[in-house]
């Protein structure tokens, strides 16, 4: 489907949005990425969700994307003897290792890992950061704490222990099977939650073999402190701003967003911004002045795409969020100013031949007016190489992988045509050049008259400037 913007947008899939109609509709209206979140639901309805998306592929001939959220470690207090307490400030209180329901005085915290990795000072913060505590005193089954801001505290309430590395994998058990069933379905990227360090990363691309992409969710400090080193194993970010925000200050996130973005731009990696982007339109048909700005920073500072939660899985206005998203995102393109943003971060190219015939396919389409590049490749480091610099223009992936298609769908500025070709692998210049033509023209990205850059990444490497 022709967007005409090239930042693009995830949707979380869930029970507002689940629907076959509905997945068509949110297609529509501009989800260029579909995500299942594994933090809910069962496999057979994430199996229908993917089957539905697909099938609107083949009725729209195009790829859209699909991803795979793991749910990760997603640490949890056990029960109260009557569901809920009340915790003063002040209070004195314990976490321990005992399964029977809690009380005012202690709760279970099932996780030893948590309780190996604390001492005196250690920070704990509980439902999503509302209530704060600070251990006074640790053992390998126990932790004292003091209660520094109350509240309600009920039933498996979340824990965060900012700034600790926990011995915890960040693939579960149950993270093992929802991500072998969603390789097996086909999906084009595996997120994965709560990643500590670039191991966390290399073990879940040893699982997912080549299969998948893999988005590496960046939602915990010490994330953030190796981050050079995650973002280089990784295919693609995600900044998952919900869980971050609760890990640190709110007002450090907005820096860390950019820096993270920055460094994406830099190493060559897609990146979604993500989380409460349009918040407000869980229950209301039109956005605060606010959030749309907040999707515009994400834009001018040249993320791959934003992303949607809450607001398309289980929101009452799913629709009116894509639309809203799509129109900002298109709107705020449209301004000078954000792509010369863009490209004013750090982007210098590699002494590589992909980076040099990119370079020069950016700069053709820029200097020659050009509708569009067309991009002949069968690598998903070439697409990622060429998007990185950010051509004002929309980028025509031609490719005969489908997996190629549906996988680039993620990153700025992809337009995936998969076709076979070229017959008998004849990639003769004047050849490739007219399938070009063709191909900006029937998908409506040229008309005659117009000018394209072709860029061939099959054999050897090749610019051509082309007119209609
Ligand atoms: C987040 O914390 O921002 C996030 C995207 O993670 P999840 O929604 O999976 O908890």
């Amino acid at each position: 489907m022709r967007r005409y913007r090239c930042g693009k947008i995830v949707s979380t899939i869930g029970p507002a949005s689940s629907d076959p109609e509905k997945l068509e509709g949110l297609f529509l209206r501009g989800v260029d990425v579909f995500r299942l979140n594994f933090s809910h639901g069962a496999h057979e309805g994430h199996a229908k969700v993917y089957e539905s998306i697909r099938a609107i592929g083949k009725k729209y001939n195009c790829h859209p994307t699909i991803l795979a959220d793991m749910q990760g470690p997603k640490l949890r207090v056990g029960t109260f003897e009557n569901d809920r307490i009340i915790l003063e400030t002040g209070d004195v209180f314990r976490f321990d290792l005992d399964p029977t329901p809690g009380n005012t005085r202690r709760v279970n915290l099932p996780h030893p890992e948590i309780l190996e990795a604390l001492h005196a000072g250690t920070t704990l913060l509980l439902d999503d950061g509302k209530l704060r505590f600070e251990v006074t005193e640790c053992g390998n089954d126990f932790a004292n704490v003091k209660v520094l801001v109350g509240g309600p505290l009920s039933n498996r309430k979340g824990v965060n222990v900012p700034h600790v590395k926990l011995n915890i994998p960040a693939l579960t058990e149950k993270d093992l099977k929802d991500l072998n069933f969603a390789l097996d379905l086909g999906v084009d990227w595996i997120a994965c939650s709560f990643v500590q360090t670039p191991e966390d990363v290399e073990n879940a691309k040893k699982i997912i073999n080549g299969r998948a992409g893999i988005v590496s969710k960046l939602e915990k400090p010490l994330a953030i402190e190796a981050l050079e080193p995650i973002v280089e194993v990784s295919d693609a970010i995600m900044v998952a701003r919900g869980d971050l925000g609760v890990e640190m200050n709110p007002e450090e996130v907005p820096p860390i967003q950019r820096r993270i973005i920055n460094t994406c731009h830099r190493m060559g990696r897609p990146i979604i911004v993500a989380t409460q982007m349009l918040e407000s339109m869980i229950s209301s048909p039109s956005p605060t002045r606010a959030e749309i700005s907040d999707i515009a920073t994400a834009v001018y500072c040249g993320a791959d795409a934003t992303m949607l939660s809450a607001e398309s899985a289980s929101g009452q206005y799913p629709y009116e969020a894509v639309s809203i998203m799509s129109k900002t995102v298109e709107h705020v393109e449209t301004d000078p100013f954000c792509a010369r943003r863009v490209e004013d971060d750090e982007q210098v190219p590699q002494r590589t031949t992909i980076d040099a015939i990119c370079t020069a396919a950016k700069d053709a389409a820029e200097y020659s007016c050009a509708s569009a590049i067309v991009l002949f490749t069968e690598k998903f480091e070439s697409v990622v190489r060429c998007t990185r610099l950010r051509p004002r223009v929309p980028v025509i992936l031609v490719t005969e992988s489908p997996a190629l298609a549906s996988k680039s769908g993620l990153c700025y500025g992809i337009y995936a045509v998969c076709e076979k070709t070229f017959e008998n692998k004849n990639f003769d210049t004047s050849v490739m050049t007219k399938v070009a033509k063709d191909l900006a023209k029937t998908h409506k990205f040229a008309k005659d008259g117009d000018t394209i850059v072709m860029l061939n990444d099959l054999q050897g490497h090749s610019i051509e400037i082309c007119q209609l």
